[in-house]
């Protein structure tokens, strides 16, 4: 049995280091005890995840989500379909886990084939069990600031992450690299909003940004979702920032014997020098992303049970 009040006191920071592996932890304890609290209810929260094709890096995510969801006590299933699934066979799927009350989250793996139009799809899911976020409904409720909705993981994660260590985003400049619609535009919706750990004034810079170290050296808080490898400069970053790095890249390492190595779209190395706090890749926002799905899925069920 793990200890709980122990798993709640790990510091979320070693040096100015974050250590999402620690901050996650703190949240699965906390997903755990409400897991706990609903089966006493005779509820047992259910996630079910659906993977389409056999693209790699798809499958070790759903094994991951598969396995933390079954570590914290909940239901699910994978649902494992070919790569040659029609649109109309993946919404058949999607209608079914809609209707079915032991499935509280459903999560459709992305990227899916080019045959199938993934905005349909998401679209189709009920917003109630749209446990990632991307449903219009919940990406409306995000930018209205209504708390009933669900917020997509990975910009959640690092929104508590921020949170833990206590960083300070009231009246804070925040710089988020990258305009996608899983990371940098919720990212920048949430730390715009009124309220804690947020309140923020944000800017949001893209590839088509014109001197993009002009922004990103007035942030107060960095964060970068480029998807550039070590893109992110000491040069561009204000001494003491926090500097968040969402990018995972993989790149040619000689001295590895997978003859890669991941890192960030920060340079992290030398912007550690500066930096007031930085996440590590690996070891940071990556570590938050499932554990936030797994508490999305929680909620999703306290809901329904009400
Ligand atoms: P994406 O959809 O490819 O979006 C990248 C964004 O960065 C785009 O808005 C793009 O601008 C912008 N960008 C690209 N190059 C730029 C440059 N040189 N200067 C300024 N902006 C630039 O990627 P994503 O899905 O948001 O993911 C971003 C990174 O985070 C990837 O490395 C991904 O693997 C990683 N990621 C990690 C997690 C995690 O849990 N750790 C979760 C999600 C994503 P345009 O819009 O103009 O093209």
């Amino acid at each position: 049995m793990r200890d709980e009040v122990a798993l709640n006191t790990l510091s979320p920071v070693r040096g100015n280091i974050i250590d999402g592996t620690a901050i996650a932890e703190r949240v699965q304890s906390e997903v755990r005890a409400e897991v706990l609290r609903l089966r006493a209810q005779g509820i047992t929260p259910g996630l079910s995840v659906v993977l389409v094709g056999d693209d790699p890096a798809s499958a070790v995510y759903v094994r991951s989500k598969e396995a933390t969801s079954r570590e914290l006590g909940m239901a699910g299933e994978t649902i494992r379909l070919p790569a040659t699934t029609t649109q109309s066979e993946l919404i058949e799927i999607v209608d079914r886990l809609n209707a079915s009350d032991a499935v509280h989250g459903i999560l459709v793996q992305m990227p899916v084939p080019r045959q199938i139009d993934a905005d349909v799809i998401i679209r189709r899911l009920r917003p109630e069990k749209d446990v990632d976020g991307f449903h219009p409904v919940n990406v409306g409720k995000l930018l209205i600031g209504e708390t009933d909705g669900f917020v997509p993981c990975t910009p959640a994660g690092i929104q508590y992450m921020l949170e833990a260590c206590e960083v300070e985003t009231r009246g804070a400049e925040c710089v988020v690299v990258g305009r996608s619609n899983i990371v940098g535009k919720p990212m920048a919706a949430l730390m715009m909003q009124s309220g804690p750990f947020a309140d923020a004034t944000v800017t949001v810079c893209h590839s088509r940004t014109r001197d993009l170290a002009a922004h990103t050296r007035r942030a107060d808080i960095l964060i970068v979702a480029a998807g550039r490898p070590q893109m992110i400069t000491t040069d561009m970053v204000k001494r003491g920032a926090v500097v968040i790095d969402v990018g995972t890249n993989r790149i040619a390492d000689a001295t590895k014997k997978s003859g890669t190595r991941l890192v960030g779209d920060v340079d992290f190395d030398r912007v550690r020098e500066i930096a007031s706090l930085i996440t590590p890749v690996p070891g940071g926002v990556g570590k938050m992303t499932i554990a936030m799905l797994m508490r999305n899925t929680v909620r999703a069920a306290a809901r329904a049970a009400r």
